[in-house]
């Protein structure tokens, strides 16, 4: 018999802790599961998940303006965003029950309620519960950043973008990144005016820069504004409603709705890190080894709560080598090369391995293939709109180091390519493999 109550507690069940929790269960070990909110996390409940719907619903604007082209004439159209609002967040219910479901499925006992650290190895849920765990595990995720200045208190988040009563007519977004630029397009597309407001100069930082200038010009083409070394001053509530919004750099605005994507926060607080001693860095990130572990030997933490690479497919690989690591007596670590991504703007974006301006810095010598390509999708109906593909090769081992695309399905096409480029494998072996024609993706292997 076990001298504590569980062998794993898991504090968080969003991807990386439901992975965890769930593969640990499987191990053998007893296993409790706390959340606060919804089984889920960040990504089923308010992000990734519902935000690709989202993107989906958006893209149909495009679509049905370019069926005339195809021969299609569908009278009149119009787009009821309560519908899709309504449809997304049922689906949301569904999955989050499957979250659920598949924890109980695996003999995990969930707790709906918050947790903290209350002593060594003891943990007080917000009923007043206490139970001792073997291991602790901190799978609390991240939420969205707020910034500190007169009339914030009127801005939203993304967390409740998913909920708005109606498509704001004007919406300024605070940001220029994943997020800033996903919302950005969702909400042009369903006709809201939209502008950026972003306090450097960089859109996108870290992708290659070619792509990000490409997404920018595209959005402009497409009427989006963009204030860039602009920083907020204050947001007054006008009485019909109305935001106005006093900038450091730019001319005062008048908006429907301010929406902060300013980045993501570690969620520690509360957490009772200093009663446990668990050492925190700079914002506030769980600081952790190889193995997700904490200074303390029990405890570990997994996923945005660690402020390693905030994506979920990332916190779910964390949470299996942790279970496996400590509950398999297998040790796993993650491998943090090559991680592809994708920004699901109006165009997508998608990137594996290093940019050229890393390339160059990193290995000097390298060779840039570039294809300037309008789909033919674009073509036929009269969009003008180029995609661009980037593959960076060093030269000295004819080795793929990065690969860098904006245009339709590119973050479809990119996990394939990740496979390759993850693989080590050269230009000539690209070069090598047939063309599927017509297609997108063949410009991949067809750059000179
Ligand atoms: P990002 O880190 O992508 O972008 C943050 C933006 O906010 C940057 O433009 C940054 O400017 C700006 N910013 C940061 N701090 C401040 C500040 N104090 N005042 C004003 N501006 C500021 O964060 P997001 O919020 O868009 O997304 C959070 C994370 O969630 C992402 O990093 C990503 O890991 C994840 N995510 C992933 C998605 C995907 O995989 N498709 C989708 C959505 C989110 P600057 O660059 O000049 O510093």
């Amino acid at each position: 018999m076990s001298d504590y109550d569980f062998d794993l507690f898991t504090i968080g069940a969003g991807s990386g802790g439901v992975r965890a929790s769930r593969v640990a269960s499987a191990h053998g070990a007893k296993v409790a599961v706390a959340e606060e909110y919804r089984v889920g996390g960040t990504c089923v409940i308010r992000g990734c998940v519902p935000k690709k719907m989202l993107v989906y619903g958006a893209h149909f604007a495009e679509d049905l303006e370019d069926a005339k082209q195809f021969g299609w004439d569908l009278g009149e159209t119009s787009f009821d965003w309560e519908r899709l609002r309504d449809t997304v967040l049922g689906d949301v219910d569904r999955l989050s029950k499957l979250y659920t479901e598949t924890l109980e499925n695996h003999d995990v006992t969930v707790f709906e309620e918050r947790a903290e650290i209350t002593g060594d190895h003891e943990i007080t849920l917000a009923s007043g519960k206490v139970v001792t765990a073997k291991y602790i595990l901190i799978a609390t995720g991240a939420e969205p950043a707020v910034l500190d200045f007169p009339g914030s208190e009127h801005a939203i988040t993304s967390n409740e973008a998913f909920h708005l009563p109606e498509v704001p007519k004007r919406i300024m977004i605070a940001g220029g990144g994943y997020i800033a630029n996903e919302f950005a397009g969702i909400f042009h597309e369903f006709g809201a005016k939209v502008c950026i407001v972003n306090r450097s100069d960089t859109l996108l930082r870290g992708y290659d820069q070619a792509l990000s200038d490409r997404l920018l010009k595209i959005s402009m083409t497409k009427g989006i504004n963009f204030h860039f070394n602009t920083t907020f001053k204050s947001i007054t509530k006008n009485d019909d409603g109305s935001l106005h919004v006093e900038l450091n750099g730019d001319d005062d605005q008048t908006v429907d709705c301010v929406l902060f994507a300013t980045g993501r926060s570690p969620n520690v607080e509360g957490l009772g890190l200093d009663v446990a001693g668990v050492e925190q860095g700079r914002i506030g990130e769980i600081l952790v080894d190889e193995y997700s572990k904490t200074n303390v030997d029990h405890i570990y933490a997994v996923g945005d709560v660690t402020n390693r690479v905030q994506l979920t497919p990332v916190a779910i690989r964390e949470g299996q080598a942790f279970a496996d690591t400590v509950f398999n007596n297998d040790p796993r670590t993650v491998s943090y090369d090559h991680i592809p991504s994708a920004v699901f703007s109006h165009p997508p974006i998608s990137a594996v391995g290093l940019t050229e301006g890393e390339a160059r810095n990193q290995l000097g010598n390298i060779r840039v293939y570039q294809s300037d390509f309008r789909p033919m999708k674009n073509v036929v109906a009269g969009r003008n709109e180029r995609g661009l593909y980037k593959m960076i090769v060093d030269a000295a081992t004819d080795k793929v180091v990065g690969i860098h695309m904006i245009g339709p399905d590119s973050p479809e096409i990119m996990q394939g390519f990740a496979v390759a480029v993850k693989a080590g494998l050269t230009k000539a072996d690209f070069d090598a493999t047939v063309a599927i024609h017509p297609t997108m993706a063949e410009e991949l292997v067809l750059l000179k």
